[in-house]
């Protein structure tokens, strides 16, 4: 007998690589955003008070919460702010997901839900997306301990929603159990389960400051859903770390929603250069699907994935690649800038063209 024999086992999420600040990389494999954050954010770094450190944050994070309360027209007891939609996400399966029934969510998603299903017990199944990577609605109708969709979903960037009622059909189908609508992309051009969370008391939508906001450094997500569901997210929260959010995310996250305008130009710029991308990709041969995120995926003709994955990492182009069923011929390539999607375009040009 060994204290390894009482291990809580777990195979753990992998997240992208991030190459070290002096490597020279053009880095498009984790869905950062590739301009930096509001230069008021920057103004408030730069005025931070490292005194104000010596107190604790607020527990209930009330100025950040109130804010994203009036921007999205909740009330505060409607809103759940956590560290990046990572720890938003863990806390509510941990909450809501207790049943004997399993979870359902999709074969191809954020790779993050099973993991987290593993790490907590929770039973879960998987439902096969169909041969065009889209959700079949039918198969959410079935009994379950709890939903899961991220929409637009990840790697496939496609939005399930072009009318919200698809994801209204089956929060209206499961009044037994929470539907969680992961809307990590939904600024990019997705459309929002938002407007359901009044009239339903069994949906949470989870969204982040870390892609369109671009603050994947600070970690700061939210969920917004009805005032009991909001309640017993808090009360878990409470009985696991009741200082979640530290004082300078608290304050830079005002600062990042205060600017709207800042906002709404650096996210239309990644929109304009992923519809380039795209049509570049496909006048190549890439099949390419409609992503309405800040990532293309594409999966090329004349050159398996894998070997083109490997090839632009040779010449400091970093994308993502799973070898995984049904995703191995595909790339996930973050949007960066357009000189570096030019770049980008260029390198598969010479590696495509050395192998014909
Ligand atoms: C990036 C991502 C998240 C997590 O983002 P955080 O940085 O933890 O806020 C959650 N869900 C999906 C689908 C994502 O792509």
């Amino acid at each position: 007998m060994s204290w390894e024999d009482n291990v809580r086992r777990v195979t753990p999420y992998v997240p992208g690589e991030q190459p070290g600040d002096s490597e020279r990389v053009i880095k498009l494999n984790t869905n950062e955003m590739p301009y930096p954050p509001s230069p008021k954010v920057d103004m408030a770094l730069k005025a931070y008070d490292a005194a104000a450190l010596r107190l604790y944050p607020a527990a209930d994070v009330a100025p950040l919460r109130d804010a994203l309360a009036a921007r999205y027209g909740f009330s505060a007891d409607e809103v759940f702010v956590g560290v990046g939609s990572d720890d938003v996400l863990s806390m509510a399966f941990l909450t809501f997901f207790n049943s004997d029934k399993p979870v359902i969510f999709p074969d191809i998603t954020y790779s993050f839900y099973d993991v987290w299903a593993d790490v907590y017990r929770i039973k879960y199944e998987i439902k096969p997306l169909d041969k065009d990577f889209r959700i079949v609605k039918s198969d959410y109708m079935c009994e379950n301990g709890g939903i899961v969709i991220a929409n637009p979903n990840a790697p496939t960037g496609i939005s399930q929603a072009e009318d919200i009622s698809f994801i209204e059909d089956i929060v209206s189908a499961n009044p037994q159990s929470v539907v969680i609508v992961d809307e990590a992309y939904v600024d990019f051009g997705g459309s929002t389960a938002l407007g359901l969370v009044k009239k339903y008391d069994n949906i949470l939508v989870v969204r982040t400051f870390s892609k369109s906001r671009a603050f994947a450094g600070m970690r700061i997500g939210f969920a917004i859903g009805c005032p009991k569901m909001i309640k017993y997210l808090n009360d878990v929260k409470y009985s696991v770390n009741s200082y979640t959010m530290n004082r300078p995310a608290i304050d830079l996250g005002l600062a990042s929603l205060s600017d709207d305008e800042y906002f709404e130009k650096t996210v239309n710029a990644v929109i304009r250069t992923r519809e380039w991308t795209k049509t570049e990709l496909r006048s190549r041969g890439f099949a390419v699907t409609d992503s309405k995120t800040n990532f293309v995926f594409a999966s090329p003709s004349s050159i398996s994935a894998k070997e083109l994955f490997e090839k632009l990492r040779e010449r400091g182009i970093y994308v993502r690649w799973w070898d995984k069923d049904r995703l191995r011929d595909w790339l996930r390539i973050s949007v960066g800038t357009d000189e570096e999607m030019k770049v980008l375009i260029e390198n598969i040009d010479t590696i495509t063209a050395s192998k014909g």
